[in-house]
């Protein structure tokens, strides 16, 4: 019999859509499916969705997440209920404790799963890399416990009331060594990079931080939204709203247009999808290039400089 356990996420006492997806993709891999929920007071969290047969009550004194509570906690479940799979969100939550506990424990390990499947005793995981330019098969062989990061969105949200039993797992309690200490809201941002039609994008090929105010100003000639790649956020000279990419927006106007960017797949990978891709590079070698429907082997501040001239 092969059981799953799924660790539930909840931020600000409510629970994150990415559990009732992690519950749907447990029922496909285990004959039971356990959810534990970690927190101050568990079952005001209801996570008792259809094909859930165990929920763990682990009690805690921290309300929100903590990742030294989570490791700690996790290492007890797993001692305790000694799962053959353990599914948690692809999120930042996870990040920075999954890969330590799987380490510490020997356990088989994959993060960014977006397919799983079962073949005979086996698990199957399937996950990308290289910004999604490549996806590979993991096959974790049966006997050893494995720890999964699913992707959020993939599966669909487990849905209907579940019958399952409520247990409770008591836990010592833990110094954290970072403590959560309020939530902030995200400046909001006046740009919508996601929704524009025409992106104007620069790169760290435009230099110095001077050279931006060059381009904001182009931008608006051309009635074109001003985007970036990461180093000119890393940089600290535009805020993130702005940057395309893996870690950024994904985009897909009518119109790119790259100002001194190479085209690493991370970048590529939030806009290579675009309608038409306009790339100016002096480096003929630039893989932006490889994307581009047009390029200009050229200096970019000589294009910048004859295309404000013409609009
Ligand atoms: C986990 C992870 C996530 C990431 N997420 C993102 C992401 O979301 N978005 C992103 O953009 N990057 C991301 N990166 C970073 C990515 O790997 C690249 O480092 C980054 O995209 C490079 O940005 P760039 O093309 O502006 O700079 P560079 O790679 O330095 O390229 C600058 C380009 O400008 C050209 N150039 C220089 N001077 C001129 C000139 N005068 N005229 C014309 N061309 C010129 C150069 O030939 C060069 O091709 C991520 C990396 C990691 C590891």
């Amino acid at each position: 019999m092969s059981s799953v356990l799924v660790v539930a996420e909840h931020l600000q006492g409510n629970v994150r859509d990415v559990t009732y997806e992690l519950i749907s993709a447990a029922r496909t891999l285990g004959d039971t499916v356990t959810v534990a929920v970690i927190g101050t007071d568990p079952a005001s969290l209801d996570v008792n969705r259809a094909g859930v047969d165990e929920i763990v009550h682990v009690r805690v004194e921290q309300a929100e997440f903590e990742n030294d509570v989570y490791q700690h906690a996790l290492e007890a479940l797993l001692a305790e209920r000694q799962p053959a799979t353990v599914l948690l969100g692809f999120t930042v939550n996870s990040m920075g404790y999954a890969g330590a506990v799987a380490a510490k424990l020997g356990l088989g390990f994959g993060s960014d799963v977006f397919a799983v499947a079962r073949d005979g005793d086996a698990i199957v995981a399937t996950r990308a890399f290289y910004g999604s330019k490549a996806h590979a098969e993991l096959e974790f062989p049966a006997g050893k416990a494995v720890l999964l990061l699913l992707r959020p969105t993939i599966w669909p949200p487990a849905a209907g009331a579940g019958s399952a039993t409520v247990t409770e797992l008591a836990l010592e309690p833990v110094a954290s060594r970072a403590r959560h200490e309020e939530f902030r809201e995200a400046a909001k941002s006046d740009v919508d990079i996601t929704t524009a039609d025409f992106l104007l994008s620069i790169g760290r090929g435009i230099g110095e931080q001077e050279n931006i105010a060059m381009f904001e100003e182009l931008a608006e000639k051309l009635g074109a939204t001003l985007a970036v790649s990461r180093p000119i956020v890393d940089a600290g000279w535009m805020p993130n709203a702005r940057q395309v990419g893996q870690s950024g927006k994904t985009v897909k106007p009518k119109v790119y247009l790259a100002f001194g960017i190479s085209g690493a797949v991370q970048h590529l990978a939030g806009m290579k999808t675009s309608e038409t891709i306009i790339a100016v590079n002096n480096d003929p070698e630039a893989a932006i290039f490889d994307v581009a429907h047009y390029g200009a082997v050229a200096d970019l501040f000589d294009v910048a400089e004859e295309l404000a001239k013409i609009v």
